[in-house]
This record gives structure tokens, sequence and C-alpha cells, in this order.
């Protein structure tokens, strides 16, 4: 069921709603990796600075009186020469997504996130008068635990994907806490962490048996990314990225899950299906 005035999709007993923090883009080369751009600029066609347009798509779920918001955006913390780079656009934001929902930073009881790669949680921080604080201040966040740690001193391969004053804000009022391997967070919800992309990129699952969404992250940033052998340039583990991503995709395709796409400008909900050997997307 599908709610045209606030775009709900109702699954497993939540209630679903895509938020928006707005959209930047990235080289399309390395959203592609080894896939041929014959074949991926006509999916999504690059500026004359070879960049491909990306959504920054956050989603809140609701059940039983219980608002989780379902990764942390991009967030202003920007200085003009890494907007220009990354050519963010502030044209919406997770707290103006909410307000037309009626909803307030204070109304937020959970924040889960896939991974801390500055892109999935830099709008959780704001700064006040010169100090960093929570932009949702009630809420618990929860984060991979591996990681918060790669965050919080990430080695020097992994220092341009993350930010420490992302998260140390939140671990200083102890509302973050991190999970490991496959855990339930909070009823019909379920965070699994499968790594590839980045040492503990997760997926999370909405909802309970075939009545489910999955939440892709990185794991498959848009429907266009859904052929499993499609994996960025920006992995960090292209072998076990492969692994992961062909027996997640073909699990969800088997189920009918309703895919929920983080990066997706066009599609931020869509279910997958098999077509003989390769897998296609319908936009719900
Ligand atoms: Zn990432």
């Amino acid at each position: 069921m599908v709610s045209e005035e606030r775009r709900s999709v109702e699954v497993g007993g939540w209630t679903i709603t895509p938020l928006s923090d707005g959209l930047f883009r990235l080289d399309g080369g390395a959203m592609w990796g080894v896939v041929p751009a014959t074949l991926w600029r006509p999916l999504t066609p690059p500026d004359e600075d070879n960049t491909i347009l990306l959504a920054l798509n956050c989603f809140l779920a609701e059940r039983d009186g219980v608002r989780v918001v379902l990764e942390g955006g991009i967030g202003t913390r920007w200085s003009e020469k890494h907007q220009r780079i990354y050519r963010i656009q502030f044209v919406d934001s997770l707290c103006a997504s909410l307000a037309r929902l009626g909803l307030a930073p204070e109304d937020i009881d959970h924040v889960v996130l896939s991974h801390c790669h500055w892109d999935h949680c830099g709008g959780l921080v704001d700064e006040v008068e010169g100090e960093l604080v929570p932009v949702f201040p009630r809420a618990q966040v929860h984060a991979p635990q591996v990681e918060i740690d790669r965050c919080l001193e990430p080695d020097p391969v992994r220092a341009a994907s993350y930010r420490a004053d992302d998260l140390r804000p939140l671990l200083d009022r102890g509302l973050l806490q991190g999970f490991e391997g496959s855990q339930t967070l909070l009823e019909g919800l379920e965070a699994h962490v499968l790594g590839g992309h980045s040492d503990g990129v997760s997926v999370l699952l909405l909802g309970e048996g075939d009545d489910r969404a999955i939440f892709w992250a990185d794991v498959v940033p848009t429907t266009h990314h859904i052929q499993p052998p499609y994996i960025m340039a920006y992995d960090l583990n292209a072998g076990l990225s492969y692994e992961v991503r062909r027996e997640w995709i073909e699990r969800a395709a088997a189920a009918g899950w309703l895919g929920l796409f983080y990066h997706d400008p066009e599609h931020p909900m869509a279910r997958i299906a098999a077509d003989g050997r390769r897998f296609v997307a319908t936009p719900v």
C-alpha cells in the first residue's frame, strides 16, 4: 500500500517513508569500477566532469510508536572547497524532510547506520555557536562497531572516507552504540554486518519472513547496481563485495523484499527480481 501524500509504504508492520538529505556527485568511473563506460554511461549519464548525480535517501521507519531514521545523510558541515569537489546540493535536509511529516528532531528515538563513511553519517551532528551537537538530541545511534572504530581512528587507506567529528559528539554524550555480526537491534529490525565495500558495511532488514524491506546502503548503491559484478572502485575488498552482493541480491529477489536505495536519485524504493541470469529492478 502506497500513501500518495506521504509516499509511505507498509512493510512487515513498519511504515517506511523516504527522506532526503540533498544530492551530490561522485566520479562515474569510481562508482562503476570495472564496468565499461559504454555500459554505465547510458544508465547514469555523467556531466562534463565525468561525475554522476547521487542522492542521499534516508528513510523514516515507524512501528508501534517507535520512530527510526535509517542512515544519517551528508549534513552541512562542509567547507566551500569540499562542497565544490563533491558538488553537494543542499536542496533538502533530513530535518526539513521530517518537518514536512510534522516531526521534530526530538521525535526520533533511534538512528541506524549501515557504515560510517561521511556521506552516510555527516548529518547527525550540527555546529551550533562553535560547538558540535547531535541533530537528534534523544536518538540512540546504532552503527557497526568496526565502523565506529575506523571512523574515530582511520588508517591512511581509509582516512579520506571518514571524519571522526561525525561520531565523537554522539559518543561523548552516550548516544552511540555498536553492533556486530547479525543482530536484532529493535523488534522487527535486524542489522547484518557484511563488509566488502568497507570493513563493516551492513544491510538493515525491516519486518519478518518474506514481508520485509532491505536497506542496501553501499552494498547496492542504486537500482542500476543490481548485477552482482557491478562493484564500485570504492569497495575495499572486491572479492568479498562480490560474494555478499551475489548472496543478498539473490536472497532479496527470491523473497520479493522491498529494496531501499540510498544513492538512487530517481528510485529510492524498488523490488529486485531475477530475469534469467540477470536481475531487474521495479520501482515502487
Ligand atoms: Zn560508503
